[in-house]
């Protein structure tokens, strides 16, 4: 029970009511704000150290990202927080009273996160768990292990530990941290791990939220902008290499487009990098030897036919592999599980209709992508096939939508976080019917 007393200390201050008051909340969210801000700089340079990711877009994605969660809290929190009456009109209740629902911190949180956006993953989900007036125990990944430490010392010094705290660790540490009982845990990582969270959580009946990842597909149809549909598809995939839970893990088109898409996909590649994407500072690297070796079999194991192969051939000590279109078959290495890496293979369809039976008779993806100007296609996308999310004619930009919920169905999570939805998450509704005497 090596956490026991760590967990007990949260709980403790929980129970003291010290998280509860709105404007603690606001002055904690406040706390994390300036964390961020003061430290901007410094959090870009940890996470370039474990991902060789340019500073600028950690700065955009992660950093812009978490701030903008902090001040859409800060302006929405009163609302979200207060009671909100229920409609009676159809219950049969007493003249005399009134329905409604008080919102309630779930109490202490677990809060484990991926390497691939370490400062997102930490302090995003972070910002609706004290929203909703809750503490929390973050376990960042032992695989980013600059940004880990870096967040260990900061958090120690802005914050009290009896609020937030950082646990530091691999397999070992997070499953001791799981005999502990918990009010929510948040995991974000690989489906194989979720379920062992889950089950730890089982034995408590700690209630979960699994934000996971999978196969996301790319449906590009002969009718799309093959230079804008290129533009935006390279803009998403190679960002941190195709290490991003919603990038394009496949795309679905018809034999006769593949050769198109791909020569469109090589133009925009070279201008966003260059001839060599090794030396770009733009072009990041694989997290670890590990998942360096793991990529590379994949590519061993494949029987595609390479459509495009962008740069230098790959290179273990720099953990660089180049971007790669492959051509492939349904069969294929690629397919069998989701890629998180510079890959992108192309699977011929027939026509749009063989296109959706192929989503749908896979687990169901954390987000799709559909490219077309036909509105029925669409209407037909998003009526057939599932996902967390979806943005037509673009990639990614559906979670940067702050009404959107951002979370996956099935296999790629269940629940949800962003703005409101995360308040809820981490909040419980409790209902409540009031009498007169
Ligand atoms: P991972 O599951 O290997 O690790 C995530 C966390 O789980 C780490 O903190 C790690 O220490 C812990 N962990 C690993 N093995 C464990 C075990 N046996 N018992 C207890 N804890 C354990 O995931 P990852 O490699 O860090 O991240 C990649 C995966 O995460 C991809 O599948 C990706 O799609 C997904 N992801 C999803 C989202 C999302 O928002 N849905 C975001 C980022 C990444």
């Amino acid at each position: 029970m090596a956490f026991h007393n760590l967990v007990e200390a949260q709980r403790k201050y929980f129970l003291s009511d010290a998280t509860l008051p709105l404007e603690k909340r606001k002055e904690v969210l406040n706390t994390l704000k300036r964390m961020i801000t003061e430290n901007k700089e410094d959090l870009g340079k940890v996470v370039h150290k474990d991902l060789k990711r340019h500073t600028a877009y950690t700065e955009a994605m992660e950093v812009q990202a978490t701030l903008g969660e902090i001040e859409y809290f800060l302006k929405h929190l009163d609302e979200w927080a207060a009671p909100t009456k229920v409609d009676t009109s159809h219950s049969p209740i007493d003249s005399d009273a009134e329905a409604f629902i008080v919102k309630d911190p779930k109490g202490v949180v677990l809060l484990i996160a991926p390497w691939n956006y370490p400062v997102s993953m930490c302090f995003w989900p972070l910002v609706a768990i004290l929203g909703a007036g809750n503490t929390c125990i973050i376990k960042p990944s032992e695989l980013a292990p600059n940004s880990s430490d870096l967040f260990e010392n900061l958090v120690k010094k802005y914050f009290d530990p009896r609020h937030v705290t950082i646990v530091q660790g691999g397999i070992p540490e997070t499953t001791d941290l799981l005999k502990e009982r918990f009010d929510h845990i948040m995991y974000t990582g690989a489906p194989p791990v979720a379920k062992i969270v889950m089950t730890a959580a089982a034995k408590h009946l700690t209630p979960v939220t699994l934000e996971l990842g999978g196969k996301c597909p790319v449906v590009v149809e002969p009718d799309a902008d093959v230079k804008k549909t290129a533009e935006r598809i390279v803009a998403a995939k190679w960002t941190n290499v195709g290490q991003t839970c919603i990038t394009p893990d496949y795309i679905l088109t018809p034999k006769n487009f593949q050769h198109k898409l791909a020569s469109a996909i090589e133009e925009e590649l070279k201008k966003k990098y260059g001839n060599e994407p090794k030396d770009h500072p733009l072009y990041s690297r694989i997290i670890n030897e590990r998942h360096f070796d793991r990529l590379v079999d994949v590519l061993d194991r494949s029987n595609g036919k390479v459509l495009v192969k962008h740069g230098a051939d790959h290179d273990r000590e720099d953990k660089f592999i180049a971007p790669h279109v492959i051509e492939v078959e349904k069969d294929d290495a690629f397919m069998e599980h989701e890629i998180f890496g510079p890959f992108l293979p192309i699977l011929s369809m027939d026509n749009f209709d063989d296109a959706l039976a192929y989503i749908k008779s896979h687990e169901k993806p954390l987000a799709s992508y559909l490219f077309t100007n036909d509105e029925e296609k669409i209407k037909q996308f998003l009526a057939k096939t599932t996902a967390g999310g979806v943005t037509i004619n673009d990639v990614h930009k559906h979670i940067g939508v702050k009404t959107l919920p951002f979370g996956g169905v099935g296999n790629s999570g269940q629940g949800r976080y962003n703005g409101k939805y995360g308040f809820d998450t981490f909040t419980h509704e409790k209902s409540v019917l009031k009498r007169k005497l």
